[in-house]
């Protein structure tokens, strides 16, 4: 999870990176944090601050962030995790100067290599992975930044997408198999941008260049109008998660050259193709909102079943919301998703949504419908079953928390109280995401192929 964003060589540099986080809260929402700095007084400046990009980024704080150069990070909550401390950037001096560093992933490695820092006598300020990459760089003896990071690189593994600021400098890194996303535009308004998701593109004003290569490092330095690139690692599979399509990246972004909206909506015609055979009679195809929406138009296209909005969505509820108890967490579905009841008063939905995890969610939602007055509720998922946790940058819970890993297909039928309970196949999947590249699919396959 986790959004990031560089910007080299435009004098807003911290207004653009702010913009360009805004568009990707979607990615996280705990914590936002810009570094920016410059060629013009070669030193950086961090703010950083628990809450959404428009809390911690206004007049006030960007006023204190110059620049043409910037970095911004989106954490996302991850369970444990309240404190400022673990928010990006991660700001550091050491003996070439300063840098500031934002990461996108997760370090598979990353309790060996800090037990090894540990040992040599390192002390951490954090408890994340991301903090092991400067230490890295502190300790390696090289006489450029370049080659410390390189040094650095060699001793980790895993999902990682990294930019690293130095006083004049950007450097942007995907790991060699390409899991998480991240491409590079040009601002129209000059310089350039990196960032998690074409989506913030859209909103800065900047034109598409291409997408960072796997195990690729670019170098923005002053004076070139280019990056330099630097394949850093080659003949790695290219291995980009499918989870960025079925989930987390917003359907306005392309990806690796796929518009995720299209593949989604792939999702939803593969599942209709599935149950052509069924005696189902649905009188209408509603989506969970918002991620259920683009499968479940693709359900309706190639069905010919009605779209309806059978369940509407509060915006204004955060994810954020505090949930204690059981009872808590039902009233924290209440609060976002309310059954459209003159709509779907003794009718047989079908009803979409991109996946199941632990099952909290499908269950009220079918409860929901049921109380509204639903006929039938035929529960389809727009994902194959989840059953292995994945350690590469998506937040799963351990394997015993995921209810397919548990529970046989009917036995979810029955717990979520659905009439039918459907998944997309993983041959689905790879058919809805072009058979072109093999994707990372470990949530459904548990093939951890980073070792
Ligand atoms: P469940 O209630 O089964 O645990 O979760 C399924 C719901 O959570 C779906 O509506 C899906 O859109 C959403 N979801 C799937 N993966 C993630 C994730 O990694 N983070 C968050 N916050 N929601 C997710
Ligand atoms: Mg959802």
């Amino acid at each position: 999870m986790c959004a990031i964003v560089g910007i080299y060589g435009n004098d807003n540099a911290a207004r653009l990176a702010s913009a360009a986080l805004f568009a990707m809260q979607h990615r996280g929402h705990e914590a936002s944090g810009i570094s920016s700095g410059g060629y013009e007084d070669k030193k950086i400046y961090t703010v950083k601050k628990m809450g959404y990009v428009r809390d911690v980024f206004h007049e006030g704080t960007l006023g204190k962030l110059p620049g043409s150069i910037a970095i911004g990070h989106n954490r996302y909550s991850t369970a444990g995790s309240d404190s400022v401390s673990d928010a990006q950037p991660i700001h550091a001096k050491y003996k070439l100067g300063e840098i500031s560093i934002v990461h996108n992933g997760n370090l598979v490695n990353k309790n060996e290599v800090r037990q090894n820092l540990i040992d040599e006598g390192a002390i951490f300020q954090t408890d994340m992975d991301t903090e092991n990459l400067i230490h890295l760089i502190a300790k390696s003896t090289r006489d450029r930044l370049r080659d410390r990071i390189t040094d650095g690189l060699e001793h980790v593994k895993g999902a990682y997408n990294f930019i690293i600021q130095s006083r004049s400098k950007l450097f942007v890194i995907r790991d060699k198999h390409g899991i998480r996303p991240l491409s590079l535009g040009r601002l129209k308004s000059g310089g350039w941008i990196v960032a998690s998701e074409t989506c913030a593109f859209d909103l800065v004003d900047a034109e598409f260049v291409r997408d960072v290569k796997p195990g690729e490092m670019l170098i923005f330095s002053e004076g070139y109008k280019a990056p330099e690139s630097i394949q850093l690692f080659t003949g790695a599979e290219f291995r980009p998660c499918a989870f960025e399509y079925i989930y987390f990246a917003r359907p306005d972004s392309v990806i690796d050259g796929k518009s995720v909206y299209r593949t989604r909506e792939n999702m939803g015609k593969e599942l209709a193709k599935n149950d052509s055979n069924s005696k189902t009679k649905a009188d209408m195809v509603i989506p969970v909102p918002d991620s259920g929406v683009p499968a479940a138009l693709g359900y309706a296209q190639q069905s010919g079943i009605p779209f309806e909005l059978g369940i509407i969505r509060n915006h204004y509820v955060g994810r954020t919301f505090i949930e204690p108890t059981q009872e808590m967490r039902n009233l924290k579905v209440k609060m976002k998703l309310n059954p459209m009841k003159a709509l779907i008063e003794g009718k047989s939905l079908i009803v979409i949504d991109d996946s199941i995890v632990r099952g909290t969610t499908s269950k009220r939602i079918v409860q929901m419908l049921k109380e509204a007055g639903a006929a039938e509720v035929h529960f389809r998922v727009a994902s194959p079953m989840i059953q292995h946790p994945c350690f590469y940058g998506i937040d799963t819970p351990t394997k015993e928390e995921l209810i397919n890993a548990v529970m046989t297909k009917e036995e979810v039928c029955e717990h979520i109280g659905a009439d039918s309970l459907e998944y997309l196949t993983i041959d689905n999947l790879k058919d809805s995401l072009g058979r072109d590249r093999n994707y990372s699919l470990v949530s459904f396959d548990g093939d951890y192929f980073v070792v």
